[in-house]
């Protein structure tokens, strides 16, 4: 399976925030906070950004390779990173 094609950005901020999933043009309802050690330092976030339909499938893909730290709602993402 390939990586889903992602923008080369983590800015989830973004007006148009669309699932992170290949081909799907869904809004965004859910952020998938993410790590992988061999290449990002432990405190590094990665973002994906899933609709309805694919959180499940986006997060397994990360579980099974133990790299999915934290599923979230956008909204409670924008929130938590407006407050900082
Ligand atoms: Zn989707």
């Amino acid at each position: 399976m390939n990586l889903p094609n992602l923008p080369g950005s983590d800015d989830v901020a973004d007006d148009a925030a669309i699932c992170s999933a290949k081909g799907c043009r869904a809004p965004a309802v859910w952020v998938l906070a993410w790590n992988n050690p061999k290449v990002h330092t432990p405190d590094r976030r990665k973002t994906w950004l899933a609709c309805e339909e694919h959180r499940e499938h986006l997060s397994q893909f990360l579980g099974v390779r133990g790299f999915l730290k934290d599923v979230v709602t956008l909204e409670e993402w924008e929130a938590s990173a407006a407050g900082r």
